[in-house]
């Protein structure tokens, strides 16, 4: 029939072959389910046959069996995975709970436990390989901490570091009469405001500080430095005290001034009696010669002062023997042999009964003893000048007084007669040559002898100087 001839299935078929279609059928209004066929018949004529049936039926029983499928797959779904789920669980808390038992026991669990579950084994190694770079990393952080805390604790400079709170994260305790130890926050560790003020000011501006400041109260130089460690927000405080390289320092400057005074006062008396020495009448030669020699000898004994200074400060080190105490008398009278015969002196040696031989170094014993006999002989307006050296010893100790019948030294000069160029007063004395150095030699050298001297003194009557040598 034409009006088929715009049916999906005929279009189809013509061209196809065949057609097959599923629609509401406008006629019945229900769905409808079309198969067309294309043939000739033996006259070569095309045919077009076409059949149709209701549709709605197998709808319906297509989508019961679709849903029937779907909810037997949901259900099928969620028993695998609810089944898989606890399987899943089950296995884990199993294989966590072996690798509690082997974590505890290690390698001691027996071979069997572990037959199906080699991975145990690997995963112990890697573990352990792991444990042995850490235990090594933890070795060599702990040598590096030892090493820096030797270090820090070694210097005698204060070392501390702070956070921006000013709270002590590491400190040394050197300097503790400055920084109070057991102390967390630098407020309160820190003992004088002059260091406090810094550090203050470090902190709050974020620069680096370095300040030298004297600490009035304890009469001392230090520099404060301070640095921000910048990507750290850390500040590294130190504090070094300068106190004796500022005195040495100071030292040095007197001493060339003093060495350039002392020398310039004879060579200006010896240049003055020369010069005049070629005018002066014949009678008086002699005795501008005589001041040219004194002046001249005056110089000796300065540069020999000095001379010995020196080699005292730099040879430190001492040369002991075992001596007689008959040597050292002898030799000691030959050196003052002839002040011993200008001023008319007497020096006695008084030594204890038994004490023949001393061990000590000879030459620096010698001195101390030359230095302070001349002094005794010097310093003294009697008409015999005496000298009496008492030598002795205990078990621990040489114990040496030289004692004197001369002009004494005012009481309140003692504690400076051993400072370098300190004379007592040159007007007292007729001792033109002196430099202000003999006792500072002195006391070095018994210094040197682990030994301390001490001096007892009255005026107009007579001073005594003890050593006591350690044996
Ligand atoms: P110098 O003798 O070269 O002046 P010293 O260091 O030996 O220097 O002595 C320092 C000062 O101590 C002397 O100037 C002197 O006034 C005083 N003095 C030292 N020994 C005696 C002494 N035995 N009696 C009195 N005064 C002394």
């Amino acid at each position: 029939m034409d009006n088929h001839r715009n049916r999906e299935e005929i279009k189809e078929a013509i061209t196809l072959g065949e057609g097959f279609s599923i629609r509401k059928s406008k006629t019945l209004g229900l769905n409808y389910a079309y198969y067309a066929l294309r043939f000739k018949n033996i006259n070569n004529e095309f045919y077009i046959l076409r059949t149709s049936g209701d549709y709605s039926k197998q709808l319906y029983q297509l989508k019961l069996f679709s849903g029937i499928l779907i909810i037997f797959f949901l259900i099928l779904n969620f028993s695998v995975h609810f089944f898989y789920k606890n399987y899943i669980k089950r296995d884990f808390y199993n294989k966590i709970n072996k690798m509690k038992t082997f974590l505890i026991h290690g390698e001691k669990l027996n071979s069997k436990t572990l037959k199906d579950e080699a991975w145990l084994l690997e995963f112990w190694n890697v573990l352990k390989e792991w444990q042995h770079i850490n235990l090594e990393n933890i070795a060599s952080l702990d040598i590096e901490r030892k090493i820096l805390n030797n270090v820090i604790t070694s210097v005698d400079s204060f070392i501390g570091l702070i956070d921006e709170n000013g709270d002590f994260i590491i400190k040394n305790d050197s300097l503790d009469y400055l920084i109070l130890k057991g102390k967390d926050k630098y407020l309160e560790a820190v003992k004088y405001i002059e260091i406090v003020n810094i550090i203050k000011e470090s902190l709050s501006t974020k620069k680096n500080i370095s300040k030298e400041v004297y600490i009035l109260p304890i009469k001392e130089y230090f520099i404060v430095s301070v640095k921000n460690i910048k990507n750290e927000n850390r500040f590294l405080i130190t504090i070094k005290n300068i106190t004796k390289t500022k005195k040495t320092i100071e030292f040095q400057k007197k001493f060339i001034n003093n060495v350039g005074h002392e020398l310039k006062t004879p060579l200006t008396n010896i240049k003055g009696y020369l010069i005049a020495l070629e005018d002066a009448p014949e009678n008086m030669k002699g005795e501008f010669l005589e001041t040219v020699n004194h002046n001249v000898n005056k110089l000796e004994n300065i540069i020999s002062d000095f001379l010995n200074i020196s080699k005292i400060e730099n040879y430190p080190s001492l040369n002991l023997r075992v001596f007689s105490v008959e040597d050292l008398e002898k030799s000691l009278r030959k050196s003052l042999h002839m002040i011993i015969l200008n001023k008319n002196a007497k020096v006695s040696f008084n030594v204890q009964n038994g004490l023949i031989n001393i061990v000590s170094d000879f030459e620096k014993l010698n001195t101390i003893l030359k230095n302070l006999v001349e002094n005794s002989i010097l310093y003294n307006n009697s008409k015999i000048p005496h000298s009496e050296i008492f030598l002795k010893e205990s078990y621990t100790h040489y114990v040496l007084e030289i004692k004197d019948n001369g002009i004494g030294i005012p009481r309140n000069k003692l504690n400076k007669i051993f400072d370098r160029f300190y004379r007592v007063d040159k007007a007292r004395t007729t001792n033109l040559g002196g430099t202000g150095l003999g006792l500072s030699i002195v006391k070095a050298l018994v210094e040197q002898l682990n030994g301390e001297i001490s001096v007892i003194s009255e005026e107009n009557k007579g001073s005594t100087f003890k050593i006591e040598i350690k044996k």
